[in-house]
């Protein structure tokens, strides 16, 4: 069995998951009703990084089902993809106590999971979803210097990521929970979302001849 067939995967994806639910590697295991390893396709092309599991995660051990999963599943839609076509988790696998920024000895102390889980999926395009997935996958894994989610959204990078040793296409936006209430912001996600499919498009070699439009599910008739 090769380490990258997908029966190696699942078997290692089963050892990774009981390593994170019985972890203690820092204080969040003390409030955690369910750690939350992540879910998805391990065989996805395309890893979103998002920051901390809230209390609906917390409850039921997955990633993204609280109101801002709602709208990372309409983005995702909207561009023709579904949660289990990606690979989805989070820069610490347990819920901070009231919902607080995690701090980076809880980020590092969970690093060895989240770079066990992107080495294990391997995908070709990492997308980061606030400020925190964005500095990890800049500063932490790829030495580059990250100056907050506005100055870098938009835009995609070529970086040399450490534990994947190879380059990946990195699409740093906004978390999904900043857009809910702000309509600018979810415009601005929005058409990040179109650079995810387009690059996605392009590493697969697909041309479709869709517009703009047909990602929104505006197209004419
Ligand atoms: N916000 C996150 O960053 N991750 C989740 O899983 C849910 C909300």
């Amino acid at each position: 069995m090769t380490n990258t067939s997908l029966s190696y995967k699942k078997n290692k994806w089963s050892i990774i998951t009981q390593e994170i639910r019985s972890c203690t590697r820092c204080i969040l295991h003390k409030y955690r009703r369910n750690a939350v390893p992540g879910e998805g396709s391990l065989e996805a092309k395309v890893f979103f990084l998002g920051e901390a599991p809230g209390r609906k995660e917390d409850e039921e051990g997955r990633p993204f089902v609280g109101a801002a999963g709602k709208l990372l599943d309409t983005l995702l839609r909207n561009i023709g993809l579904s949660r289990n076509q990606v690979f989805i988790t989070n820069v610490v696998k347990c819920r901070p106590p009231n919902n607080r920024d995690p701090r980076d000895d809880e980020v590092n102390a969970c690093s060895m999971y989240t770079n066990e889980i992107l080495s294990l999926v391997n995908p070709d395009i990492i997308v980061t979803l606030g400020n925190h997935a964005g500095k990890y996958v800049f500063a932490i894994l790829s030495n580059r210097s990250w100056l907050g989610v506005s100055r870098h959204r938009g835009r995609i990078y070529e970086l040399t990521v450490g534990v994947l040793n190879k380059r990946v296409k990195v699409i740093p936006t906004y978390h999904p929970a900043a857009a809910l209430y702000n309509p600018v912001l979810r415009q601005e996600l929005e058409n990040d979302f179109i650079l995810i499919r387009k690059v996605l498009d392009s590493i697969s070699g697909k041309h479709e001849g869709k517009t703009l439009l047909d990602f929104l599910g505006r197209g004419g008739k």
